[in-house]
């Protein structure tokens, strides 16, 4: 019998080490230092002083880039292990990096790695994996969003180099990365699936220009890490191609099924962070002569929340799983199935423990607004929701065929006259017996 929820007590013995080492030493540094990049300033000497200890505690208990296998210097977990991993460190903007395992760096990891020449991975990801450098992946265009079919930046071939030219927008952390990976279109008169390419690109390579530093809603307006950029005719040696020509759909594809997954398994530390504090509120918080954990309404909430966590936890662990079964079609649809549902479930229980805590979840002294804010990126980055429901549908759809025939399969006087025939005999006998 296969079917399992229980946590090896060896592995269990490594999450509850996480956990205690991301309360104590991690999530301290998160109040100290809350700017959202300062984890990925590899240029900070401040950085190194508090990363550094950190990441040789981590690399001591073998947790280090977990979502790697062993010829990387992971420890090939699997997608199943990850998850219950990201669960913790989802807690903390800061423990990704301190477990190797943040995005968007994870994600041109695993490309680099699946589809990297042996000089690229020295260059690149090695020191990638280390935790030396940082990376940006370069696809989105202003007028072009998750399709890549619109997109119009390209790049020529001019003797032994490539050169691109055209605009991406939300390229984040390209203002300090030290290499892009970007998506450009190699042969406009072929489906874009085949005519598109990727290229790495080094962060000062010369005619990339920043546009604009575009940043979250909140930031001041001139200042972020998800910059406009231009590609003035960048220049890039032939041997600066990741993979084949025209292979960038599936390359795109090969990184995006794991970072938007990794989202999720984050975004279930979360969301049990604000059932907590809702919790919390609800037993300590005095109203009308009774503690608000009294209120029905209050409970509805609160069983509500801990509901869709729980369904949508499974939901995670099982789309972990497929993955780790190399269950292909399967893993796609649940894959989708689950971007679409950590916006739902993000929006719902965030918005349920703002609400509870009144005027302080409006404030600035709970973490509840920031989570809020993290509510409209989640339906949007790594695509929008409707895209990923649209996947959802293609793939269930796959599973059915039509009816033949005017009626549907299930049109109740068939089926009624089909069963009868069947018991013919019994029900005459009963009619008989009457
Ligand atoms: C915080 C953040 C970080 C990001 N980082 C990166 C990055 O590092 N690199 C990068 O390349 N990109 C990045 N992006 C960009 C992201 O991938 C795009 O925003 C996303 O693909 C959607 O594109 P868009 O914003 O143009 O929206 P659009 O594609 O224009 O979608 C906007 C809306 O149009 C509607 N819509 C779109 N498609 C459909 C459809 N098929 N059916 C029905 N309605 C539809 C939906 O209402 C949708 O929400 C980031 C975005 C965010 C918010």
């Amino acid at each position: 019998m296969a079917w399992d929820f229980e946590t090896e007590p060896e592995f269990q013995k490594k999450l509850d080490w996480m956990d205690e080492f991301v309360r104590e030493k991690v999530e301290p540094i998160d109040l100290a230092f809350p700017d959202p990049v300062a984890p990925y300033d590899r240029r900070n000497p401040t950085y190194k002083k508090i990363i550094e200890p950190l990441k040789a505690e981590v690399r001591a208990q073998d947790l280090w880039a977990c979502h790697l296998g062993p010829d990387l210097g992971g420890r090939g977990f699997g997608q199943l292990k990850l998850a219950l991993m990201n669960e913790i460190l989802g807690r903390s903007a800061w423990a990704p990096n301190v477990f190797g395992c943040q995005a968007p760096d994870s994600g041109n990891a695993e490309i680099l790695a699946h589809y990297g020449s042996e000089s690229q991975k020295q260059r690149y990801l090695q020191p990638l994996l280390d935790g030396d450098i940082v990376s940006c992946f370069s696809m989105t265009e202003p007028q072009a969003g998750a399709d890549p079919r619109e997109f119009r930046c390209q790049a020529r071939k001019e003797g032994n180099e490539w050169v691109i030219r055209g605009e991406k927008y939300y390229s984040s952390h390209a203002d300090f990365a030290d290499f892009l990976i970007t998506m450009v279109i190699t042969d406009p008169d072929v489906p874009v699936h085949q005519g598109a390419s990727m290229f790495l690109v080094p962060g000062d390579a010369p005619g990339l220009e920043i546009v604009r530093h575009t940043g979250l809603g909140g930031e001041p307006l001139g200042h972020g890490h998800h910059p406009h950029l231009r590609y003035n005719d960048v220049r890039v040696p032939e041997e600066n191609l990741l993979g084949g020509p025209g292979q960038a759909f599936a390359i795109a594809q090969t990184r995006l099924g794991g970072g938007r997954i990794h989202h999720a398994m984050r975004t279930i530390a979360m969301v049990r962070s604000a059932l907590r504090m809702m919790c919390e509120r609800a037993l300590s918080r005095r109203t009308q002569g009774e503690q608000l954990a009294r209120k029905q309404m209050v409970q509805e909430k609160i069983a509500d929340s801990f509901i869709q966590i729980e369904q949508f936890r499974l939901l995670v662990l099982y789309a972990a799983w497929h993955i780790d079964k190399g269950h292909r079609s399967e893993a796609r649809t649940y894959i989708a199935a689950v971007k679409v549902q950590m916006a739902e479930v993000l929006h719902d229980v965030v918005r349920r423990a703002l609400h509870l805590h009144g005027a302080l979840g409006c404030s600035n002294e709970m973490p509840l607004m920031r989570m809020w804010s993290g509510v409209p990126v989640m339906g949007i980055a790594d695509g929008p929701t409707e895209v990923h429901k649209v996947t959802v549908a293609k793939q269930v759809l796959k599973q059915y065929e039509p009816y033949e025939g005017l009626w549907p399969n299930d049109f109740l006087p068939t089926r009624v006259e089909e069963a009868r025939a069947r018991f013919a005999d019994l029900l005459e006998a009963e009619v008989g017996n009457l």
